[in-house]
């Protein structure tokens, strides 16, 4: 049986906090204005996202005016059907992906119907600003990355960038914060929507709330924009030499635990020619 829990909202700069929702340790933003607050993600369940809307007076007595879906993946967007009345961002690609399988296979394990899947009902195809009072916010598509959808949420007067799972913040087994991918991600447009994130960080003393885990600085998310690249650079080195999924594993000097990576790398090795060389020939 599924475990459904939230943690206290942790306050991480005057008007924002986050609280971790489970059962996927899923950071939840929270982000207040003069007029209103919005929030950042929405749990696993329809249920789950009403407790979190009830949860928001614990810290701010300014009304919800709506919530920002950061992707198309369950513990970020499922519970959006609690906000039904309220004004919801996120991208646009989210109405396609409530028919997709592998969200309703998600869905189902979840206990959740297909009908309680909702879009966004303020579709974004890039960027939309919204004014809280005081407190400006501003919603980017950086995707296609962790998945194609993904969404970043810029609190430019807090000095908060919300990531998604742009950013991942779980460490592996050697301690590093460490990204997840999935059968949705891929290495080198990751790496450009980290790119995103860090451009959005103009100092070191931004701080960037990831998907998952805790809460990181500008130099960690600069470290794991170049770690995207290394994977998605060593994954095609093994192509050119015609190492398979099988060996990848050993063969490959991945910046963290081969199982973060895995998906993407078998996924993709198999598709990569062999053999490719520069095009110098010898005379
Ligand atoms: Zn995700």
């Amino acid at each position: 049986m599924t475990q459904f829990s939230r943690s206290p909202w942790q306050q991480l700069t005057p008007r924002t906090w986050v609280a971790v929702a489970e059962p996927d340790s899923v950071n939840i933003g929270l982000v207040a204005g003069d007029e209103g607050c919005l929030l950042i993600d929405c749990g696993s369940t329809p249920e789950q996202g009403r407790q979190l809307r009830e949860a928001v007076a614990e810290v701010t007595d300014r009304p919800l005016v709506g919530v920002i879906v950061t992707h198309a993946h369950r513990d970020h967007w499922f519970g959006l059907a609690a906000f039904d009345d309220l004004r919801s961002w996120g991208h646009e690609g989210l109405a396609e992906a409530r028919t997709d399988g592998a969200v309703l296979a998600d869905a189902e394990a979840l206990g959740v119907a297909p009908g309680d899947l909702r879009a966004p009902n303020q579709p974004l195809s890039l960027v939309v600003g919204i004014d809280l009072g005081n407190q400006w916010v501003e919603a980017l598509h950086v995707g296609p990355g962790h998945s194609p959808h993904d969404v970043i949420v810029v609190v430019g007067a807090e000095q908060v960038v919300f990531a998604g799972d742009v950013v991942e913040g779980t460490p592996d087994s050697q301690g590093r914060p460490a990204p997840e991918y999935g059968p949705d991600s891929e290495a080198e447009p990751w790496s450009l929507a980290v790119d995103a994130v860090v451009t959005a960080m103009t100092t070191p003393d931004w701080r960037a709330v990831p998907g998952h885990g805790p809460v990181l600085d500008k130099e960690d998310v600069s470290w794991q924009r170049g770690l995207h690249a290394v994977v998605h650079g060593e994954t095609h080195r093994l192509g050119r030499e015609g190492i398979g999924p099988d060996e990848a594993a050993e063969a490959g000097h991945w910046p963290w635990d081969y199982d973060r990576v895995r998906p993407w790398v078998e996924r993709v090795l198999p598709t990569l020619s062999r053999g490719r060389q520069l095009p110098i020939k010898p005379v």
